[in-house]
């Protein structure tokens, strides 16, 4: 099997692309950071399905990380990242270095509101989104894909970026891919290999604990019973919570009722180092 080829530069990237529109290719884009897993593979595999051309970007970030955030802690894997994405038949690599993304001067930032301002991890992260939706911008400008994947995993950030992508006329469908998990349930992240074998096995509570408030609150109709049961047996595996909730699977606001539009359950919560972020639908 034959290297994916990497380009570092957005003029290389241009040019490839470039050339493949004009052959009439359709072209999916999945922004990563590395270090990836099955979650980040279903992700290309999906964007294979919708188009002819798979391009992976690979970049850690330094906007969408706090101070109080250990940036240099991210893990760094590109060998074997290559390595599973020539497995998983991309077609090509962009990873760009911070001077190539952020360039002296940099001075522009997208100014969000909507689903990124609901007191989710907007209120625990409140930089995170701003850095999130500029370096997608900018990806998206980089690249001119057809469509771009991204989780349900994080699943404001796929509401954010869908709405910035309308919102901005971006000229590029956002696809949300499911969340891919482990044999317990719990969803796959780069994140994942700092928990200790306890902190690891405690971790299925944050799915157990979903799932079963979504059947009580089908159940019954009611919300505020079931979270109150999810909280405590989250706090009671270990985690310290910040937040459970249910919001409109569209929106992100808190919903009036249980019943109409579809909803969605949405946890964070830290053990030991390790802060983890999970949802499904409800
Ligand atoms: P990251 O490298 O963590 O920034 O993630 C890159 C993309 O992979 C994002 O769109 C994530 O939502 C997605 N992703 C991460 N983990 C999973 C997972 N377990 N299942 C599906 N998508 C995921």
């Amino acid at each position: 099997m034959s290297q994916v080829p990497v380009v570092r530069t957005t003029k290389a990237l241009r040019r490839t692309v470039g050339q493949w529109r004009a052959a009439g290719e359709r072209v999916a884009l999945v922004p990563t950071m590395g270090a990836l897993h099955a979650g980040h593979l279903a992700l290309v595999t999906a964007g294979r399905k919708r188009a002819t051309k798979v391009v992976v970007s690979i970049f850690v970030n330094p906007a969408q990380f706090s101070p109080a955030e250990d940036l240099s802690k991210y893990p760094r894997t590109f060998a074997a990242d290559r390595h599973k994405l020539g497995e998983a038949s991309a077609d090509l690599i962009f990873a760009p270095t911070v001077p190539e993304m952020y360039p002296d001067g940099f001075a522009t930032t997208v100014s969000l509101a909507g689903p990124a301002l609901v007191g989710l991890e907007d209120a625990f992260r409140p930089t995170h989104f701003p850095g999130v939706a500029t370096v997608v911008c900018k990806l998206f400008s980089q690249c001119r894909p057809d469509i771009a994947m991204f989780g349900e995993k994080d699943y404001q950030q796929l509401q954010v970026v869908t709405r910035m992508a309308r919102d901005l006329d971006l000229g590029v469908t956002v696809i949300g891919v499911p969340t891919v998990r482990e044999a317990d349930g719990l969803a796959m992240s780069s994140r994942n290999r700092f928990l200790s074998p306890p902190e690891r096995a405690a971790a299925r509570v944050l799915y157990d604990a979903m799932t079963a408030a979504t059947r009580a609150i089908r159940a019954t109709g009611e919300a505020e019973p079931a979270l109150a049961t999810a909280r405590a047996a989250i706090m009671q595996a270990g985690f310290t919570l910040d937040y459970l909730e249910f919001r409109d699977a569209a929106t992100l606001a808190p919903p009036l009722a249980v019943s109409g539009a579809p909803l969605r359950l949405l946890v964070a919560a830290r053990i030991g180092s390790t802060r983890l972020i999970d949802n499904i639908a409800v």
